[in-house]
Parts: C-alpha cells; sequence; structure tokens
C-alpha cells in the first residue's frame, strides 16, 4: 500500500517529513485527525531499525491519539511525532530546535508533548520556539510529569474493572500484579498498596524493584514470572505488544487492566483473553489520564479540575463494558464503538 493508500485507510490528515541538513534532523509529524480540536501527541525519539518502523509506529501512534482523546472527551484531536535516532546520542540543540520550527510552521494543528526519549526539558526547549508544547513544568506554569496523573487514571478504570467482574470495587485484599515499575507503574503500585492491595511487580531494573517492595511490601518476580502470579488484576505498565499468543496462555488473572499503550500485540490477542475469559480493560481508555492532565494545561493549569476529570475514566470503563455486554462484543471494539460515534458526533453529546 503507498502512503496515500494508508492514510486513506487510516484516516490521517496530514504527514510532514522533516528532513534538516545542518541538524541532521529525520523526523516526521503525522496528524490523524483535527476534527474535535487541535491534535496533541509525544514526541517519541527512538533509533528505529528502518524508514519503515518510523513511519509505522507514527502511523499507528497518532491514530491512537485520537481515539483516547475523543474518549476521553477532549476538545483534541490526534497526533504523534517522531525523532529518528537514538535520544543519548543524537538529541542535540540543532536538531531540538530544527524539530520546534517544524511544529511551528503546522501553526497550532499539532501541539507536541513527551514521549519515550524526549523529556520536560526538551518540551521547554521547544516550548521556547513555539507555543504549541505542552506538559511544561509545574515551575513554568504547566502540568508537569503527566505520569501520576496516568496511575490515578488506571487506578480508577480499575476500580470499574472490578465492579465488572466481582460486583465489588474494592481493592482491600486485592492480589495485583504489576508488570513494570517505571514512572508510572511506581506510582500506581504506591495507590494501590494505600488502598489495601497486595502487589507482586517485577521490572528490568533490579532497583526500581527492590525500592517498591520496600515500601510497599510487594513480593518481586522476575522477567516472564510475573504472567503466572496468581492474582485478581495484571497490570501491563512497561512496553506494548506484551499480551499476545505466547504470554495470553501463561497469565492467571481474572482482568488485564494496566498503563500501557497498545498492549494487544494484534486483534488475536483480544479474542485470546476473551476465550480465556480475562476482562480486558481497554487501554487508551484506561491511560488518557496523563492526557487529561496535558490538557488541561491548555487553558490554565488546575490539579484539581484536571484529577476531577480523570475520575471520569472510571464511567467511560463502565460504558465500555456495558457497550460491549449489551452488543456481546469485544470490550476493545466496543471502546472503538464509542470512540468513533463521538467522532462522527463532532465531540458534541
Ligand atoms: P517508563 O519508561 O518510566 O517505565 C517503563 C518501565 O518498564 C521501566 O522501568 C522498564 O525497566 C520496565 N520494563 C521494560 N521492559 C520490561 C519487561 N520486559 N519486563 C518488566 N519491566 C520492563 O515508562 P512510563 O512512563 O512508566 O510508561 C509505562 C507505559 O505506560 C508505557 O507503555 C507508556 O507508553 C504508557 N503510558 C505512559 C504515560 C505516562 O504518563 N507516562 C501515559 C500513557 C501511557
Amino acid at each position: 500500500m503507498n502512503l496515500f493508500e494508508q492514510m486513506k485507510t487510516e484516516g490521517h490528515e496530514r504527514v510532514l517529513f522533516c528532513s534538516d541538513r545542518a541538524s541532521g534532523l529525520q523526523a516526521i509529524i503525522a496528524i490523524h485527525s483535527t476534527r474535535l480540536g487541535p491534535s496533541l501527541g509525544g514526541c517519541r525519539m527512538w533509533p528505529y531499525p528502518n524508514f519503515d518502523a518510523v513511519l509505522t509506529d507514527v502511523l499507528r501512534l497518532s491514530k491512537a491519539m485520537t481515539y483516547k482523546a475523543a474518549m476521553a472527551d477532549l476538545p483534541l484531536g490526534g497526533g504523534k511525532s517522531v525523532i529518528w535516532g537514538d535520544s543519548k546520542k543524537d538529541k542535540t540543540e540543532g536538531r531540538l530546535v530544527a524539530f520546534a520550527k517544524e511544529v511551528a510552521s503546522l501553526g497550532g494543528r499539532y501541539i507536541v508533548a513527551e514521549d519515550v526519549g524526549i523529556g520536560l526539558s526538551d518540551i521547554e526547549r521547544i516550548h521556547k520556539i513555539t507555543p504549541h508544547a505542552a506538559g511544561l513544568s509545574e515551575g513554568s506554569g504547566g502540568s508537569g510529569d503527566p505520569s501520576p496523573a496516568t496511575a490515578y487514571g488506571v487506578f480508577c478504570g480499575m476500580r470499574a474493572s472490578l465492579e465488572e467482574r466481582f460486583g465489588d470495587g474494592s481493592f482491600q485484599g486485592r492480589k495485583i500484579a504489576i508488570q513494570g515499575i517505571g514512572k508510572v507503574g511506581y506510582a500506581l503500585a504506591l495507590l494501590l498498596h494505600q488502598a489495601g492491595a497486595k502487589l507482586s511487580v517485577c521490572d528490568m531494573d533490579p532497583e526500581r524493584v527492590a525500592m517498591i517492595c520496600r515500601v510497599t511490601g510487594a513480593d518481586p518476580f522476575l522477567g516472564h514470572e510475573i504472567y503466572r502470579v496468581e492474582c485478581d488484576i495484571f497490570s501491563p505498565c512497561a512496553l506494548g505488544g506484551f499480551m499476545n499468543e505466547r504470554t495470553i496462555p501463561r497469565l492467571s488473572c481474572e482482568i488485564v487492566a494496566g498503563s500501557a499503550n497498545n498492549q494487544l500485540e494484534n486483534a488475536k490477542a483480544a479474542l485470546l483473553l476473551k476465550e480465556r475469559n480475562i476482562l480486558y480493560a481497554p487501554d487508551y481508555v484506561l491511560n488518557a489520564g496523563g492526557l487529561i492532565n496535558i490538557a488541561d494545561e491548555l487553558s490554565g493549569y488546575s490539579k484539581e479540575r484536571a484529577y476531577q476529570k480523570i475520575e471520569a475514566i472510571y464511567h467511560r470503563l463502565k460504558e465500555v463494558f456495558a457497550l460491549a455486554k449489551k452488543e456481546s462484543i469485544l470490550p476493545s471494539e466496543a471502546a472503538d464503538r464509542l470512540a468513533e460515534a463521538r467522532l462522527a458526533r463532532g465531540g458534541k453529546g
């Protein structure tokens, strides 16, 4: 499929290829939709193996942002950008400046935020060149690190998932296995511990595991062992694609609910979860807390207001589960239908 066919099929409005000879910047900005408002999405800097991988990722991620914003009831569209390179070696001042000028050239149709390889200080640098950058530090009047907000949204969504499966949303005594104790996983573990859950955790970084075990009394697990932990909720908070034909048969849980983007490797993974009678809480509904928090910054940040909006993730997930039940479809299909209906209405209602 050529790129125009792909854009037509997936609905992308604009794909901007950026190449700056002087700095060596190679980047792509993909705007999937501005139907509900300006597109907002992170910039990822990653050493992709080839051009196809860069393009595939930015197209997929920008479309997911449209659905995430629509489901979160935000007046925003979906976009994403990628800078091709290793953030540890290739992130130079010249490349960031050249990238910022490309964002500026879009006149506000795309608002950039942080993602893997691009942090708060990079966003603040970009913001000096264009106002179309969000997720600034609290010191600069911004909303700061979105991870605690994302964790809070996952926590609210987990409550809806527990109610759906057990008829009781209490975390007291519930067993929850968290894969990935990064910025979100760590904050989530603290919330769950405070709410009375019993935790099992794993991460590739043993120091982070040791730290959270000290604070919460969680049981540590190594690598793939986490999949076999008997628990109420398995929570993928590491990377995408970890729910697949190899991992799902090993799960011993009632619910899958976590923060990782694109948890399901493919459509078959959703069917496999259903076959195993595991309730899946669609990732982009559950992990929208960070986006909701950043979006609040656009109208003058109020943490209280932002967190109130994040709590609505509980109700949205209930809506998803109700539609899935009514129509006998998968929760992932129900989420897509609700997001597409909101897009079709232009965000009204
Ligand atoms: P992070 O990089 O801080 O943490 C990820 C953690 O996962 C790291 O500690 C890493 O060591 C661990 N990890 C990687 N591979 C692993 C494996 N195979 N087994 C166990 N642990 C592994 O990232 P984060 O900001 O905490 O985000 C976590 C996930 O949530 C990502 O998929 C991200 O895209 C998604 N997400 C994050 C936010 C946010 O606000 N930060 C918002 C929406 C979605």
